[in-house]
């Protein structure tokens, strides 16, 4: 897993038409509803762990 990977849907209208947006790495467009949004790595799971457990720990 590396930061660049590359959505296939927009997070917000499913669509599947995604391009670069701008010239920041992980900035992406969407031409079917217009947005542009941002995909980063937050951090690396344990092993074991369940977003369950995650979630339960806020
Ligand atoms: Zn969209």
């Amino acid at each position: 897993m590396t930061t660049r990977a590359v959505p296939f849907h927009c997070p917000y209208c499913g669509d599947e038409d995604l391009r670069p947006h701008g010239a920041t790495h992980g900035t992406w467009e969407c031409r079917a509803c217009l947005r542009a949004f941002s995909l980063r790595f937050v951090g690396q799971l344990a092993p074991g762990t369940t977003a369950d457990r995650i979630q339960g720990q806020q």
